[in-house]
């Protein structure tokens, strides 16, 4: 079932095995390096989460793999209203981190997996299944950490994993025995894997017999042989290095990393998907649509913590009643808001392409995820407008503490009576590293893939030639509309075609 933070950290500790770099250097304990330590603290969020009161109801589910309660993050959807409960979860842990908190990719990748593997149970071929199930129940058990790893280093962004000239560029097996396969390449942009227990491994992109070496699904321990994780820079990451308070804002991280194989052993009972080139076009619709769904409660939260440093900030300089200050508030609460709204759209509309498996409504997923590529840009463009250029002015937290500067910087950066020069130190940091950080900033845009793939699911799934149809006809025009029963113009996907097909 379910452990706690604290049993969390105590599992991470030690990592001798795997080789995880950090400017250069290598780190044993992510729990106490300097630069890990923030992100480390923002995944255990997660694993708190189902001891507090405000997320207790949201973060416990109960499995009916192995008859127990499990951390939501395990969690096979069951209903449209988990998925509902995983975006409500999602803001809420926003809050309490004001970074992202790292462990959905895991989450969306067993969802994925399972419905992938269903499918394939369906057509005849259960061992996947089998097996799968199997490991569904050791994570869900042990309540493991888990980061999931999609995105390839992918060379020459026009050829296929099998045409490029670096046979690697895309992560591939490049042996088989009869007790488990070696996979060589490198996932990049990986979230939270230096926090994570398991890494489980997905394709990227959808696949032709050509690339079947490439076309491979498995989780790993992270601490395993041959892994090395390059953990990435982000701005302001050497505040995290200086013992501060204010400057250094412990927690509100997120990390990302380069993830290397380098010939990597896998054991057979971990392996989900060898060779199978024919499901990865729908593993790759299934999971990104998962994910973009997310984005509607983790970026929501972020879109909180901004409204409430704005309006704070506004507070200490004595202008919040000011209208077009007002006016601005607002306009991040409607961003904020619309963001959640479509993500809680993706999942009350969910899509069943097997029985017992819930999946989110792609068309609504997508729109979430590029309302998300789209608002937060524009949710910090008007915070940093209300809080001023002292944004990117303000003094150290060192100046305020040295004696000699202490009480200039105290007349002179307090604003309204009753709020002091650190409180707007403290505000403007934080309202600096969410708004401009990479999990508001940049995640946003490309996190579940660019802008422009969501775009080009938009109009696969519409149904173009039905709208003007029923156009047609109400013009007057010679029309064959055929009304369908389904409430949204839209086309299958690729997943519910495969679902349907003998
Ligand atoms: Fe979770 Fe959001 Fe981070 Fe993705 S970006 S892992 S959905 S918190
Ligand atoms: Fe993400």
């Amino acid at each position: 079932g379910l452990r706690t933070g604290e049993q969390y950290l105590e599992a991470i500790k030690v990592r001798n095995k795997a080789e995880i770099y950090v400017l250069g250097k290598e780190v044993k304990d992510v729990t106490t390096h300097p630069f890990l330590k923030p992100s480390v603290m923002a995944f255990k969020a997660t694993f708190d989460a189902p001891w507090e009161e405000d997320t207790k109801e949201l973060a416990r589910a109960w499995s009916p793999f192995i008859n127990e309660e499990v951390n939501r993050f395990n969690h096979i959807h069951r209903s449209p209203e988990d998925l509902a409960a995983k975006v409500k979860l999602l803001r809420k842990i926003s809050h309490k981190t004001g970074a992202c908190f790292q462990r959905c990719v895991g989450f969306d990748a067993l969802n994925t997996l399972y419905i992938i593997t269903e499918l394939m149970a369906q057509k005849g071929k259960t061992e996947p299944k089998e097996k799968f199930v199997e490991y569904l129940k050791t994570v869900q058990k042990k309540d493991l950490a888990l980061a999931g790893a999609m995105t390839d280093a992918k060379g020459v962004r026009t050829q296929k994993p099998s045409q490029q000239k670096n046979k690697d560029a895309y992560v591939r097996v490049t042996e088989v025995t009869k007790d488990g396969i070696y996979v060589s390449g490198a996932k990049a942009n990986i979230t939270g894997v230096a926090a994570s227990e398991e890494i489980v491994v997905l394709p990227t992109r959808a696949m032709g017999p050509e690339d079947q070496d490439y076309a491979v699904a498995f989780s790993i321990p992270t601490d395993t042989e041959g892994i090395k994780i390059v953990v990435g820079r982000q701005l302001n990451d050497a505040r995290r290095m200086e013992e501060g308070d204010i400057d250094a804002l412990p927690y509100f991280y997120n990390h990302e990393g380069l993830v290397i194989f380098d010939n990597v052993f896998v054991p057979m009972e971990r392996v989900f998907l060898l060779k199978d080139w024919q499901y990865t076009s729908q593993l790759v619709e299934i999971f990104s649509a998962y994910h973009r769904q997310g984005y509607g409660g983790c970026k929501a939260g972020l879109g909180d913590v901004i409204i409430g440093a704005t309006y704070n900030l506004a507070k200490q300089i004595g202008v919040e009643k000011a209208s077009h200050i007002q006016e601005k508030i607002t306009e991040e609460i409607f961003l904020t808001e619309t963001m959640y709204s479509a993500g809680i759209a993706a999942s009350l509309n969910a899509v069943q392409p097997c029985p017992n498996c819930w999946w989110v409504n792609p068309m609504h997923a997508n729109v979430t995820k590029h309302l998300v590529a789209r608002f937060p840009a524009q949710i910090s463009q008007l915070a940093i407008d209300i809080a001023g250029g002292i944004i990117g002015t303000a003094p150290s937290e060192w100046d305020l503490k040295n004696p000699k500067l202490r009480e200039y910087i105290a007349k002179y950066l307090q604003g309204v009576e009753g709020y002091t020069a650190e409180d707007r130190l403290r505000m403007v940091r934080l309202l600096e590293n969410v708004s401009m950080g990479v999990a508001f900033m940049i995640e946003s845009v490309h996190g579940a893939g660019s802008p422009a793939a969501q775009r080009i699911m938009f109009s696969r799934l519409y149904d173009l030639n039905y709208s003007e149809e029923v156009a047609k006809k109400l013009a007057g025009m010679k029309s064959n509309v055929r009304f369908t029963e389904k409430a949204e113009p839209w086309r299958e996907t690729e997943t519910e075609k495969l679902a349907k097909s003998k």
